[in-house]
């Protein structure tokens, strides 16, 4: 049985799914941001300045249209939680929702409870830039997407959220990762790092229904092609990379780090390894990274 978790429908969307602009704290306009990414290649972009909802209406209009010159515009917005006392907060970036009031005040809990309850899709942003705790990040478990790499935070060497992904892999859950520029315009933060979405074409319904489904992946550079369980065995094919990462809650395994051979790598993971993470790694040190995968008999893609 083949159970294909990226690259079933042959097709990915290079997304910034997190970006402010003038309306909040970014240095470009909404026009001047769209114009941008536009040029860059992308896919899609999200509009998400702070506590400032952007509908997609709106970013498509100031982009010249909902697909402005091919590029979906989407809107949203940030949130931020004041500081704990473990001196963390919480930015939870929302995607698709119609309306921002009532969020203020709430906790980073239910404030994606609430984004799910009005349609919407939450992403918990920069973790390690927040210093946040494994603890505080499993009691999010339920957001849609963790960035594991945010392009602005690696100007300050907290860009990598990897570590306390695991800590929450191993800790029994299974998150969904993305990465963003968190562009601001401040310093380089246009095209560090995106979000891969695995859907056929870049049409608003096509995009959100992928980003609920789980179907994408987060790279610094590197691009997965497919990632499919066949008769226990996980396969890997991709471009750009030197070698993969299987990476599970069991901390000594090995044959885990595996050199690719024409973009294509295998792992059969021990029957003890329930979820497992594929990190490849390209020659500047960059990596592209899957969400936890369940590959487990009977689990889902
Ligand atoms: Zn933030
Ligand atoms: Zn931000």
């Amino acid at each position: 049985m083949t159970r294909v978790f990226l690259g079933a429908v042959g097709a990915f969307q290079k997304a910034n799914l997190h970006t402010h602009t003038t309306r909040s704290d970014g240095a470009k306009t909404p026009e001047e941001t769209v114009g941008v990414y536009r040029e860059a290649g992308y896919d899609v972009l999200a509009i998400t300045d702070h506590w400032k909802l952007s509908r997609t209406e709106m970013v498509g209009r100031a982009g010249g249209g909902q697909t402005a010159h091919g590029m979906l515009c989407l809107g949203g917005i940030e949130f931020d939680t004041p500081q704990d006392e473990g001196s963390a907060t919480t930015h939870i970036v929302a995607l698709g929702i119609e309306d921002a009031r009532g969020y203020d005040g709430l906790p980073p809990a239910d404030i994606i409870h609430k984004v799910h309850f009005e349609g919407g899709l939450a992403i918990v942003a920069h973790p390690h830039w927040s210093l946040m705790s494994e603890a505080g990040l499993l009691a999010l478990a339920h957001a849609d997407a963790f960035e594991i790499y945010n392009g602005l935070s690696f100007d300050t060497h907290r860009g990598d959220a990897s570590a306390l992904i695991d800590g929450m892999i191993a800790r029994g859950a299974s998150p969904r990762l993305c990465a963003c520029d968190d562009t601001h315009f401040f310093t380089h933060d246009v095209g560090v790092c995106y979000t891969m979405i695995d859907a056929p074409d870049n049409r608003e319904g096509s995009v959100m229904d992928a980003l609920r489904a789980g179907r994408f992946y987060a790279s610094q550079g590197p691009r997965f092609e497919r990632v499919a369980l066949e008769d226990g065995v996980l396969e890997v094919r991709c471009c750009g990379a030197e070698y993969a990462l299987f990476l599970s809650a069991v901390p000594w395994v090995p044959g885990r780090r595996v050199v690719l051979a024409a973009g294509v790598a295998s792992y059969s993971p021990l029957p003890e390894e329930a979820f497992i993470r594929v990190v490849i790694v390209d020659e500047a040190g960059r990596c592209a990274s899957t969400g936890s995968l369940d590959v487990r008999q009977g689990g889902s893609a």
